[in-house]
C-alpha cells in the first residue's frame, strides 16, 4: 500500500513550524544574516513550542511525533533559513535521537529529557581541525583515570558549539587502536558546559548559515565521569555513524524547503519582472529553470519521505538517507543558483533572499557527509560493494502516549 497523505498530527507540526518561522523569524532574518548574528531567543522559542522535542517519546519529555513530522518541520524551517533547520539537525538528529537509541535509562532521564523539553540545547562533535571526512583521523583522546575519563583535544566546525549546554563527543579511548586506525578504539561521551577545562568559541566569517552559530570546542584535560560514557567503550564510531544517519535525514528534508523557497521566490519574481514587453516567466529559458526547481522539489521530497517511512518502521535506512541527502542538497544548490539567475542583478544583492539561499545551499554539500562521500557511497551500493545489514541498531519506532 502506498499512501501519500499526511496525518493530522504531521500537518499540525508542519503548520506550527511554518507559522513560527515565517511569522517570527522571516521578518528579521536578512538583518541577522547580514550581521552574522545568532539569536538565542530562537532556541528558547523553539523549545517552548515543542520543536526541540520532536520525535522524542513523551516519557522523555518529547512530543512523540513520528519521523515524517520531524522531516516536515525541517522543510518548513529551512524554507525560511537554513540556520533554523540546523538546530533540529544537531539537537534532535545527531544528539537526541542517538541518546534515545544508545543511552541507558539513567542517561535518558538525565540528559535527553531536558533536551526534549527544550531546557537544554545539545550538539555533536566529531569534526576536528585536521579531520572531517576522515573520521578515523581525529586526534581527541579520552584516557581512563580511575572511574573517570580525561578528554583532551579540539573539535571544530561544530554547529551551536558556543551556545549548547550538552555535547556528544567522539574520542579515542585506545591509543594503540588509534595508531592502527581501528575504529573499535573510539568511544562516545556526553559532556556538559561548565566542566572544568571545556571552552568554546564562535567561528566568524562563514560563507553561509550566518544567522546560526558554528564554532569550536576545546578540551583541556576535561574530567568526565564514567557515567557519561554513551554505549560501551569501543562503540564510539558506530554511535557516530548512527548519529549521522539521523542528522543526514534532517538535512535531506531541509533541502526540499530550500528548493521550495527558491521556487516560490523565482515564480514571484518571474511573474512581475518584464523584459521585451512581457514577464520573464514567459521566456522559455526562465521556464526551464522554474520547471527544474518544481521537479526537483517533488523528487527530492519523495526520497526523504521514503527514508522517513523506513525510520518509522524501525528499519535500516542508511542507503536511502544518504541518497535523499545527496540528491536533495545537490538540487538545492542548483535551485539556489538558478534562483539568483532568475533574479538577474537583483539576485546578486542581499535585497532579495535568493542570495542568502545560494550561500546557505553550499554548506549542505559539505556537512553530514560531503557531496563526494555520498557519491562514493551510492556507487558502492550500486556496485554491490556495500550493503546495509538489517541487524544493525536502528531508531526505535515512534512512541506516543
Ligand atoms: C556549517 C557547518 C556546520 C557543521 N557542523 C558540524 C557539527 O555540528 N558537528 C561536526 O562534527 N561537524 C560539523 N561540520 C563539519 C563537517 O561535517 C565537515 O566539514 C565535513 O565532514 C568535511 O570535512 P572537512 O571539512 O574536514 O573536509 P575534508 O575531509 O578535508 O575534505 C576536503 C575535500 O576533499 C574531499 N574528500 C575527502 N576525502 C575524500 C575521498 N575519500 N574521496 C573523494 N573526495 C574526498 C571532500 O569531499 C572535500 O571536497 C560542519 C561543517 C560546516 C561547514
Amino acid at each position: 500500500m502506498v499512501d501519500f497523505s499526511f496525518t493530522e498530527e504531521q500537518l499540525m507540526v508542519q503548520k506550527l513550524a511554518r507559522d513560527w518561522a515565517r511569522g517570527r523569524v522571516l521578518p528579521e532574518i536578512g538583518k541577522r544574516d547580514a550581521a552574522g548574528e545568532f539569536d538565542p531567543a530562537v532556541l528558547r522559542e523553539m523549545g517552548e513550542l515543542g520543536l526541540l522535542g520532536l520525535s522524542i517519546p513523551p516519557r522523555y519529555g518529547g512530543t512523540g511525533n513520528d519521523y515524517i513530522a520531524l522531516g516536515l518541520a525541517c522543510e518548513e524551517l529551512e524554507h525560511v533559513d537554513t540556520s533554523l533547520r540546523v538546530v533540529l539537525s544537531v539537537h534532535i538528529g545527531l544528539n537526541s535521537l542517538t541518546l534515545l537509541t544508545w543511552g541507558s535509562e539513567e542517561q535518558k532521564q538525565r540528559w535527553l529529557a531536558p533536551q526534549a523539553r527544550g531546557e537544554k540545547v545539545s550538539t555533536y562533535g566529531l569534526t576536528e581541525p585536521s579531520a572531517g571526512t576522515d573520521a578515523l583521523g581525529i586526534q581527541t583522546t579520552a584516557h581512563k583515570d580511575g572511574s573517570d575519563y580525561v578528554l583532551s583535544g579540539e573539535k571544530m566546525w561544530i554547529s551551536l558549539a558556543d551556545v549548547a549546554d550538552h555535547f556528544m563527543v567522539i574520542a579515542w579511548t585506545d591509543v594503540e587502536r588509534k595508531k592502527r586506525r581501528d575504529h573499535t578504539g573510539m568511544s562516545a561521551f556526553l559532556v556538559e558546559r561548565g566542566m572544568k577545562g571545556l571552552t568554546t568559541a564562535t567561528i566568524h566569517g562563514k560563507l553561509g548559515v550566518r544567522a546560526g552559530n558554528t564554532g569550536s570546542i576545546a578540551f583541556d584535560d576535561v574530567r568526565v565521569p564514567g557515567a557519561n560514557l554513551l554505549g560501551r567503550e569501543g562503540e564510539g564510531f558506530r554511535i557516530a555513524m548512527f548519529a549521522i544517519d539521523q542528522g543526514r535525514y534532517t538535512v535531506a528534508a531541509g533541502s526540499t524547503g530550500l528548493i521550495r523557497a527558491c521556487l516560490d521566490a523565482s515564480v514571484g519574481y518571474a511573474q512581475t519582472r518584464t523584459t521585451f514587453g512581457k514577464p520573464i516567466a514567459e521566456h522559455q529559458l526562465v521556464k526551464e529553470m522554474i520547471a527544474e526547481m518544481a521537479g526537483d522539489y517533488e523528487a527530492c521530497r519523495l526520497l526523504w519521505l521514503k527514508a522517513g517511512w523506513l525510520k518509522n518502521e524501525g528499519r535500516r535506512n542508511t542507503r536511502e538517507t544518504s541518497l535523499a541527502k545527496f540528491y536533495g542538497c545537490a538540487a538545492a544548490e542548483k535551485a539556489a543558483s538558478n534562483a539568483v539567475q532568475v533574479h538577474g542583478a537583483y539576485g546578486f544583492s542581499s535585497e532579495y533572499n535568493v542570495e542568502r539561499f545560494y550561500r546557505n545551499a553550499k554548506g549542505a554539500q559539505i556537512y553530514e557527509g560531503t557531496r563526494e562521500i555520498h557519491k562514493l557511497l551510492q556507487a558502492d551500493y550500486a556496485l554491490g560493494l556495500r550493503t546495509d545489514k538489517p541487524t544493525r541498531v536502528t531508531l526505535p519506532k515512534p512512541e506516543q502516549e
